[in-house]
């Protein structure tokens, strides 16, 4: 794949790049881990003052940067803004925290003195999505530069002019030249990287096959990995739940970032007895959906990232109906308006009814598709929510204090979210059990998976 923002609204080839050669990057490992031996060395409060000053400029620049985002891979610019400034919060966050997150935590035992410390691992590599090119990259960058560590982004090869965006936000932030640096690589070049002896760590955000080559030749090298990878989460409504509010949600949740988020709500779960009118205000919400260029402001919709994510969707489609599912809206190409069949717009979808053993059943859909389910009580939602081997997040809907209860127990995922939507936000840890990937980003334990825990005891 070449590095290059293509435009998916229209087709265009904006700008393509010359990927690093060999010997361009061992010299960008070679200065990161250099870069390590001093910045390890800074203060909390160096640090945090840098991590300021990027919250700033992101927040200064936000209508610049919304519109690289939205240039690049297709999401309205309203919300690609809004990512930039959550970018900012995420800065914010960790520039206030870290310092208390990682401070010495001591424990009586039979030494004269003992505690645990937090140190930096050095040279970490993030291998990132395009879903939300800003957001996922500072996720991993605030935390890993507060606890002393220097990063290397290899971005997805669609988003490079992001990618550039946000070393150049760190770099004039007053973050120190190597601290943060963006490798124009491919794909197939993250393994040279992972096995080179001076990188010590990986955070990979993106498909399970992607997770799971990073993870081989982590694995091969005794390095550690945070995985975040794919999901299909449920979203839960039974019968007591507020109806109008659960469809609302049910909409936003499913077509954040046009459908392709990770913790979209994908499959909608819903208690027989209030499935018709839910489905029918669905529906009606979804016939309502504005598609079109995302650069303009009532545009609700904007297209899929690339013409490859397009077609596989709309493979996905055609096989879960030609396995019994029923299209209720959506799903037809050749229906499209002709004004937007150069870009990748795929029409929001809802598909209901498939079958136990429909293939749909257990894949992920990352675009505007919904699929429907009826149940006909709480521990038939349970088991269906439990269904597929992704365990991301999921949403519940009821007013019921003991349906709460057995929700949180019973939903295998790493998180549930009851009367609301999955979100991430800096102060909750955000990752998935199952085939949605390991460990945590965000919170405490997010800026904890890069250090060393040092165990001190002293007699
Ligand atoms: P992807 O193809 O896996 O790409 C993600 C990143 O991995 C890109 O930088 C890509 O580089 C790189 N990559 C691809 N194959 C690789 C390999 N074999 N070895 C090393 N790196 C590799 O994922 P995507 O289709 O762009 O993103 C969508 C997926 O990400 C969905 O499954 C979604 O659910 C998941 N996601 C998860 C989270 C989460 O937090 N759990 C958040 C967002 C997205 P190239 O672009 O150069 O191929």
């Amino acid at each position: 794949m070449a590095i290059a923002t293509v435009n998916p609204a229209t087709g265009e080839t904006v700008k393509v790049f010359e990927p690093l050669t060999a010997e361009q990057l061992d010299a960008k490992i070679e200065l990161a881990q250099r870069r390590f031996e001093q910045y390890r060395h800074s203060t909390f409060e160096q640090r945090a003052s840098w991590l300021a000053a990027a919250a700033q400029i992101l927040v200064d620049e936000k209508e610049r940067f919304g519109k690289i985002i939205t240039l690049e891979m297709g999401k309205p610019l309203a919300s690609a803004v809004a990512e930039v400034e959550k970018s900012a919060w995420v800065c914010r966050y960790y520039a206030e925290t870290a310092a208390a997150a990682l401070a010495n935590h001591p424990i009586e035992t039979d030494a004269s003195r003992s505690f645990v410390c937090y140190q930096p691992l050095g040279v970490i590599l993030a291998v990132m999505p395009w879903n939300f090119p800003f957001w996922q990259v500072f996720r991993f960058a605030a935390p890993a530069l507060m606890a002393g560590n220097v990063g290397l982004l290899k971005h997805a090869s669609n988003v490079p002019q992001s990618a550039l965006a946000i070393e150049d936000v760190l770099a004039r932030a007053g973050f120190p030249t190597g601290a943060f640096q963006t490798l124009l690589i491919g794909a197939a070049q993250v393994e040279q990287v992972i096995h080179d002896p001076r990188v010590k760590g990986a955070a990979l955000t993106g498909s399970e096959p992607a997770g799971a080559s990073l993870a081989s030749a982590a694995g091969n090298q005794i390095k550690k990995t945070v995985l975040e990878l794919g999901g299909s989460d449920p979203f839960v409504v039974l019968e007591s739940a507020d109806l109008e509010a659960a469809v609302a949600t049910a909409v936003t949740a499913r077509m954040i970032s046009n459908g392709q988020s990770c913790i979209a709500a994908k499959r909608f779960i819903i208690q027989d007895s209030i499935a018709e009118a839910f489905t029918e205000q669905l529906l009606h919400r979804y016939a309502a959906l504005k598609l079109g260029d995302p650069m303009l402001p009532d545009t609700e919709i904007g297209p899929l990232a690339t013409p490859g994510i397009l077609q596989e969707l709309d493979e996905q489609v055609q096989a879960a109906i030609a396995s019994g599912g029923k299209l209720l809206i959506g799903g037809n190409l050749e229906k499209l308006d002709p004004s937007l069949q150069q870009g990748s717009f795929y029409p929001p979808t809802i598909l209901a009814d498939l079958p136990p053993d429909s293939p749909a059943r257990q894949q992920e859909f990352f675009g505007p598709v919904a699929l429907l389910f009826r149940v006909p009580d709480l521990e038939a939602a349970i088991t269906l929510a439990n269904e597929t081997s992704f365990g991301l997040g999921a949403s519940a809907w009821t007013q019921i204090p003991e349906e709460v209860e057995r929700l949180i127990l019973g939903i295998e995922a790493g998180s549930v979210f009851v009367n609301g939507m999955v979100k991430s936000d800096p102060r909750l840890p955000f990752g998935g059990i199952k085939r949605s990937g390991y460990g945590r980003e965000l919170g405490t334990e997010g800026i904890r998976e890069f250090v060393n825990v040092k165990t001190i005891w002293v007699k």
